[in-house]
C-alpha cells in the first residue's frame, strides 16, 4: 500500500505516520527527516538545503525529487510506503506520478489532515521530536510518557530549529502558496480522503485505519 500524508506543518502527519508504520509495517519517507539528516552530516545536499529550511522556505524540486528517486528504489519500499511531507508542489506531484509509472506502482490513498491556521502555531511551537527516530510529540497535547524521552525508541526529544513562532508563519505561507493546490490535484484523481485533523489523535488514527482497511 502506497500512501501519502498531506497537510500543513503541524497537522499531525508525522504523528499518524508512526501508527501506520506499527499497523501496516511499511516505511515512512519523510523528506524533512532526510534533509535534516543531510544537514547534520554536512553533505553537499545538506549544505544547499540548510538556508532554505531555516528560512521556512521550500527546498528546490530538483533536490527533493532526487531524494525520492533514491529512496523509492530501496528494497523496503517494495511492500509499500508512507510519504510524509512530499510532494509539496505540483511539479513534485507530477514528477512522482512519472516516477511511479516507470516503477509500475501507484499512489493508493492521500490522507489529508485538515487543521485551521490559527491552531498551527501552538502545535508547531510546542512540538518536540526524537533525535533518533523522528517521532513527534507535543508538550501539552501529546506529551511523551517520560519527559524528554521518545516513547518509541527511548531517544532524546528536542525542539526543531524551524519550529519557532517566527519561522512557522513563513512555512504556512509556503504551504498555502505551493502545497495547498495539491488538495484539488489528488481530489481530481479520486484518491483523497479529507480528515478533520483537530480531533483526538487516536480518533484520527481510527479513521485512517478505516480508510486504509
Ligand atoms: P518538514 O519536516 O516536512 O516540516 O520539512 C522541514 C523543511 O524541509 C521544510 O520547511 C522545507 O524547507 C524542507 N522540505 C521538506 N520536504 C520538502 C519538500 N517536499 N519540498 C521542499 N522542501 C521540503
Amino acid at each position: 500500500m502506497n500512501i501519502m500524508l498531506f497537510g500543513a506543518p503541524g497537522a499531525g502527519k508525522g504523528t499518524q505516520a508512526k501508527y501506520i508504520i506499527e499497523k501496516y509495517g511499511i516505511p515512512q519517507i519523510s523528506t524533512g527527516d532526510i534533509l535534516r539528516a543531510a544537514v547534520k552530516e554536512g553533505t553537499p545536499m545538506g549544505l544547499e538545503a540548510k538556508a532554505c529550511m531555516e528560512a521556512g522556505k521550500l527546498v528546490s524540486d530538483e533536490i527533493i525529487i532526487g531524494i525520492i528517486k533514491d529512496r523509492l528504489a530501496k528494497d523496503d519500499c517494495k511492500k509499500g510506503f508512507i510519504l510524509d511531507g512530499f510532494p509539496r508542489t505540483i511539479a513534485q506531484a507530477e514528477a512522482l506520478e512519472a516516477l511511479m509509472k516507470e516503477m509500475n506502482i501507484k499512489l493508493d490513498k492521500v490522507i489529508s489532515l485538515n487543521v485551521p491556521d490559527e491552531l498551527i502555531v501552538g502545535r508547531v511551537v510546542g512540538r518536540r521530536v526524537c533525535k533518533d527516530c523522528g517521532a513527534s510529540f507535543h508538550v501539552e497535547f501529546n506529551p511523551p510518557k517520560v519527559e524528554g524521552v521518545c516513547d518509541f525508541c527511548g531517544g532524546e526529544l528536542v525542539q526543531r530549529k524551524d519550529d519557532s513562532a517566527e519561522t512557522v508563519g513563513k512555512r504556512l505561507n509556503e504551504y498555502h502558496a505551493q502545497t495547498a493546490p495539491l488538495f484539488d490535484f489528488y481530489m481530481e484523481r479520486g484518491i483523497l480522503a479529507d480528515i478533520d485533523g483537530t480531533k483526538e489523535i487516536d480518533e484520527i488514527t481510527k479513521e485512517i485505519f478505516n480508510i486504509l482497511g
